[in-house]
């Protein structure tokens, strides 16, 4: 078992309709130290591969975002969530689907920050369905830039967003692989990964 695991079994609690809840150490209280054991395994994973930006949503991708950047050295940054939308043309938008909060926003990033040179790593704390992981490659896309991978803290590896992101082609690096979890009981197994 990870050291990631390892702290989901000792900290994290399962609520209903599939929500894993890890306040404590990454979405609302955060253990930057934590954080930082994190970025370096990203780093380990992809290392060796040129990256010159790292992309994220916000709220809760951002800090884990800021730790891997730290560790390749190269800015974040993130997609914005915006109820209204001016299409100026300054903008990458994508439309994703809040997993927690069930209602679609779109996400926006200034043409500035992502330009056709770049190598994006794409990263988040969970990965559920993939919205939020397609919306950002879409953004990566539009901006004939390359994706060189996604990096995930947590994958639901019984939801289909992990299975939609590597069918797509992409290379998907997550810390810690969910096979099952129950609310009632609180038990949470995890894929076996050899990384
Ligand atoms: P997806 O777009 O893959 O369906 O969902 C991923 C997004 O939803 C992540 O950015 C994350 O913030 C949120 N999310 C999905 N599942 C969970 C979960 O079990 N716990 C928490 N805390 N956030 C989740």
């Amino acid at each position: 078992m990870n050291f990631v695991e390892e702290r989901i079994l000792k900290e994290g609690t399962v609520k209903a309709g599939n929500v894993l809840k890890v306040d404590s150490f990454l979405n609302h209280q955060i253990d930057v130290t934590f954080l930082d054991a994190m970025a370096r395994e990203f780093k380990r994973r992809f290392d060796g591969r040129t990256i010159t930006k790292v992309l994220t949503i916000e709220t809760s991708g951002i800090a884990i975002a800021c730790s891997v950047a730290r560790e390749f050295g190269v800015p974040v940054v993130f997609a914005k969530k915006s109820k209204s939308v001016n299409l100026d043309g300054e903008s990458y938008v994508a439309e994703v689907e809040s997993y927690t909060h069930k209602k679609t926003n779109q996400v926006i990033v200034s043409k500035k920050y992502i330009s056709e040179e770049d190598h994006v790593l794409i990263v988040d704390d969970f990965l559920a369905n993939g919205c939020a992981l397609q919306g950002l490659i879409s953004i990566v896309d539009a901006a004939g830039a390359e994706v060189v991978g996604c990096g995930i803290v947590i994958e639901k590896g019984f939801q289909e967003g992990g299975h939609r992101i590597r069918n797509l082609g992409f290379r998907l690096e997550s810390l810690a692989i969910i096979d099952s979890m129950d609310a009632e009981t609180g038990a949470v197994t995890f894929r076996e990964q050899n990384t």
